[in-house]
């Protein structure tokens, strides 16, 4: 095993690890690694409770106080983009649908952001009768979770039988432009044998699906390396069905790697998290809903934004605070290392 099976980068030339930080604007890390692109946690609040995400009583409240308001996350996302040299920004969760100023944060961000892609990542429920609204507010692009096409395997792993909404939600969006709609998968042992199907659901709709590994981000603390569907079960799996051709990332910081399926032109995408991980090529920076600077998904290390920006915080000062945090980014998670531990945050909490 070499050190970025474990999820540990090579170092880069260019940065020595023990100097101090250059005085460069974006968000460069010790590792020479630089974020660009954003995900913005909106809320910890979920219509849904994923078995492998939310616990089934949902997350606890944040306090009204100390989530940030939509001016505060316009102010933010602009100053990300305007002074750290962030390229993209998506919307996450918990789920985004259930802010009902979201359509008030995507026409702000857009308003003062214009060349900047915006997207979501979402369960699409509710999405029906939204999705043009959000499109028309300046949302070009939209990630939606759909881990079955069965009703009965939807409900199970959801624990809400909410099948027909989400799929509901996935052709608005794409009647209202929100394309490509990406589709997001994440297989459970129960639900492998459903994969074939679910790929041939988005073939026909004309979604790009993208399979997840899942990792050890679930409230329940019940991931276990033995149980998880790897790539590569996948990979069989809808090899049973379908003519696979390996076609590689999209571009090098991509996290999904490319399928051709029967010959093209659809492709699907399987991201590896934990049995191929990416950390040295990571280019993310995350922002949680009550505020907190994040440089990875498994790190608990957080920077707080929101008490300096309340405080009176310059711009200037809160973009030197996000470069300093960046800083400290680690180099990878180390999953697959003996001594992992998982982030005291779940993915509900820490924004996906
Ligand atoms: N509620 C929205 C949704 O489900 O799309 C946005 C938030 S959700 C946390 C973002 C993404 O994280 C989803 O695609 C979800 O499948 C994925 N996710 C959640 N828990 C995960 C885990 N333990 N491992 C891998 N992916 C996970
Ligand atoms: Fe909710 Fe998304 Fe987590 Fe599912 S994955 S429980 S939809 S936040």
């Amino acid at each position: 095993m070499t050190l970025v099976d474990i999820g540990i980068p090579v170092l880069r030339d260019a940065v020595d690890a023990r100097a101090d930080r250059p005085d460069v604007p974006y968000l460069l890390d010790r590792f020479g690694r630089i974020a660009r692109d954003l995900r913005v946690s909106i809320t910890e609040r979920c219509s849904l409770r994923c078995t492998y995400c939310m616990p089934e009583e949902g997350l606890p409240a944040i306090p009204a106080d100390r989530l940030l308001s939509a001016a505060e996350i316009v102010r933010v996302v602009e100053l990300a983009v305007r002074m750290l040299g962030i390229h993209e920004v998506r919307f996450t969760g918990g789920e985004p649908l259930m802010r009902r100023d979201l359509e008030d944060i995507i026409a702000g961000c857009a308003q003062r952001l214009p060349d900047v892609p915006l997207m979501m990542t979402t369960n699409a429920i509710g999405l029906e009768h939204r999705a043009q609204r959000l499109a028309d507010a300046g949302l070009r692009r939209v990630n939606i979770s759909l881990d079955s096409v069965d009703r009965a395997e939807f409900a199970k792993l959801t624990r809400r039988d909410r099948l027909p909404a989400v799929l509901a939600g996935i052709r608005a969006a794409g009647r209202a432009g929100l394309a490509p709609v990406k589709v997001n998968a994440v297989l459970m042992p129960d639900t492998l044998a459903g994969a074939p199907e679910l790929l041939a659901w988005c073939l026909d709709e004309g979604c790009e699906l993208r399979f997840i590994e899942e990792m050890p981000l679930d409230a329940d603390r019940e991931w276990a390396r033995a149980n998880m569907v790897t790539a590569q079960q996948l990979l069989d799996m809808l090899g049973s069905r379908f003519d696979l051709v390996e076609v590689g990332r999209d571009d090098p910081s991509a996290p999904a790697e490319q399928w051709m399926v029967n010959g093209g032109p659809a492709t699907v995408g399987i991201i590896a998290s934990v049995t191929r991980s990416f950390c040295e090529t990571c280019d993310r920076t995350r922002l949680t809903a009550d505020g907190m600077i994040r440089s990875c998904l498994f790190s608990d290390h957080e920077v707080d934004l929101r008490g300096p920006l309340r405080a009176g915080a310059s711009d200037a000062e809160l973009a030197q605070l996000w470069r300093a945090a960046m800083w400290q980014k680690w180099a990878g998670h180390g999953i697959n290392a003996e001594d992992f531990v998982p982030p005291d945050r779940s993915m509900g909490a820490i924004g996906g």
